[in-house]
């Protein structure tokens, strides 16, 4: 259960990175297509508006236009009054001209005249129904340029009506200043065009910028183009900008969840305040008399919602998450709250096993925390056992120093689950040790297994050349416990003794009568 939790903070850091960098991708494209997609609606609704009212005014000029006609095939003098009405009430409408044989016979500014059409208006064509240009200017007013529109009267040779209109392109002027995106219109008829961006007609294929947007007018050979700003290195940076702080923040936060919020070791922690680690003692007897000579302390987690996780999980994890030494600390707090009832319950002298991890043994703090630990025992009564498994004694000069520090300040040091490692026997010479667990390993193919007894035997005469006791951990049956005394082991720790058992059930554990196996 706990192999989620061993994800290294590099993995946190990784994740919460690729976390960040996901977010960053997201929002910033998020922002850039946002605004993209925004300009787009803009620039289309501008366009359909101008579309809808460009149609509107030409398709009512072309109504006022439909109602000129019959004047066609009448004389100017009748006629005059209502052309220049009709000129005075179209709007930007500068004249009418009614056009019969190709000649222009009247018009709502002039009256009475006599020119053929092709002169005043090359640009025309007479034979077409509709025909439009741009022109520089009209007669009466040159510099302004105007738009002439040419509708022909199918009932009268040559004949139709022509007017000339204004454009006046200042109010897409004002508007498009405006606003952010748009750089201007033109309106593109035949050849030429006028654009908000110059005053004078200019030929269609000076119009060098691509326009955003460009429509057809209905019925009408009339262009509308729609320049846009080109897209904005601003929007960009912002987009930028936007997915970047939303990246960091991502990254910060899922690195703050990860690690401070959901970080294993405050598990740990947690448990150490809300007392949910206890411990238990096993007893450990001389293998002659089966009398108590000693406990070894072990762990336990009593986890709210997981249950009880065995140490061998728990161990490893603190280890792995630096939080061995403030735990070992408050097993020497478990054991010094209940250092005043063990004491009625073992003799003077009595071992106390504490297995010690090696993050601990390696700490700074280690000498300080031992003799802390040791002082707040009872004076003179416990005799302190460190447990320590041989893999953590790597450096010889070291652990011999540490040990020499250790028995100077009077405790002892005992070699755990001795057998597990792959060292060789003649390791145990180079090291000052006081006892030597056998791995139940060892004591459990007792019996079973023929090869397993000589390499014990042999373990058993080395440890007493060098004046090592031996303790054999896990003897679970008579026939071990047999073996192991006739072969001179010092003292036995199993469940045939004893399992390990909170204080509570330890008070009433009666010593001299160990089990008859279990
Ligand atoms: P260990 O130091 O070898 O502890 C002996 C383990 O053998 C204990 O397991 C104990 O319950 C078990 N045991 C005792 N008698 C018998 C038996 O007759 N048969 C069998 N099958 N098992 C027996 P536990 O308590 O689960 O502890 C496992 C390991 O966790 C310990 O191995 C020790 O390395 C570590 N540990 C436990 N408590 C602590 C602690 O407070 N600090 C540190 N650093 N390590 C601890
Ligand atoms: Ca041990
Ligand atoms: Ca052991």
């Amino acid at each position: 259960m706990f192999s989620r939790y061993f994800s290294t903070s590099r993995k946190m850091l990784t994740g919460s990175i690729i976390a960040g960098l996901l977010v960053a991708l997201l929002c910033g494209a998020l922002q850039f297509f946002t605004s993209y997609h925004q300009r787009q609606e803009k620039l289309d609704t501008l366009m359909l508006d101008l579309r809808v009212y460009m149609n509107n005014y030409f398709g009512e000029l072309k109504k006022t236009i439909d109602t000129l006609q019959p004047l066609t095939l009448s004389h100017c003098r009748d006629v005059s009054s209502e052309l220049t009405s009709r000129a005075a009430f179209s709007i930007n409408v500068r004249a009418f001209l009614l056009v019969r044989d190709g000649i222009v016979f009247c018009s709502s500014a002039t009256g009475e005249m006599n020119a053929p059409l092709t002169d005043l208006m090359p640009e025309l064509d007479l034979e077409k129904n509709v025909d439009m240009a741009l022109l520089p200017g009209t007669p009466m007013l040159p510099k302004k340029p105007a738009i002439v529109i040419w509708y022909r009267n199918p009932l009268v040779n040559n004949g139709g009506v022509f007017t000339s209109i204004n454009i006046n392109l200042t109010p897409y002027l004002l508007y498009t200043s405006r606003q952010d995106d748009f750089a201007g219109i033109a309106l593109v008829v035949g050849n030429n065009a006028l654009s908000t961006g110059s005053d004078h007609l200019l030929k269609a294929s000076e119009l060098t910028e691509h326009p955003a947007r460009t429509t057809k007018l209905d019925n009408i050979p009339l262009t509308i183009n729609l320049y846009a700003e080109s897209w904005k290195a601003e929007s960009l940076l912002f987009a930028l900008l936007f997915g970047m702080i939303s990246g960091i923040a991502a990254g910060t936060l899922s690195y703050y969840i990860l690690t401070v919020r959901l970080n294993p070791g405050r598990e740990i922690l947690t448990a150490i305040k809300r007392d949910q680690f206890y411990v238990v003692y096993q007893p450990v007897v001389d293998a002659k008399e089966l009398k108590m000579r000693g406990v070894e302390v072990l762990m336990r987690w009593r986890h709210p919602s997981a249950g009880e996780i065995p140490p061998d999980a728990f161990i490893n994890f603190a280890e792995a998450q630096k939080l061995i030494v403030p735990l070992t600390l408050h097993l020497f707090d478990l054991i010094i709250r209940d250092a005043a009832v063990l004491k009625t319950l073992l003799p003077p002298g009595a071992k106390l096993g504490i297995n010690i991890a090696p993050g601990h043994l390696h700490a700074e703090s280690f000498k300080d925390d031992m003799r802390k630990f040791a002082a707040s025992l009872p004076p003179d009564h416990f005799q302190v056992v460190l447990e320590i498994t041989e893999r953590d004694m790597l450096n010889q000069r070291e652990a011999n120093k540490l040990f020499d520090w250790l028995h100077l300040e009077g405790f002892e040091v005992a070699i755990d689950d001795f057998g597990t490692g792959h060292s060789a026997l003649i390791y145990l010479e180079r090291f000052t040790m006081d006892y030597l667990k056998i791995d139940r390993g060892f004591v459990n193919a007792i019996g079973t297994e023929t090869v397993t007894s000589p390499v014990l035997d042999a373990v058993l005469t080395l440890a007493r050349r060098l004046n090592m006791s031996t303790v054999a951990e896990g003897v679970e049956t008579p026939e071990q416990a047999a073996w192991l005394r006739e072969h001179g082991v010092n003292f036995l720790q199993g469940y045939w003794i004893s399992r390990p058992m909170p204080l509570a059930q330890f008070i009433k554990w009666q010593p001299d009568t160990p089990p008859a196996g279990e």
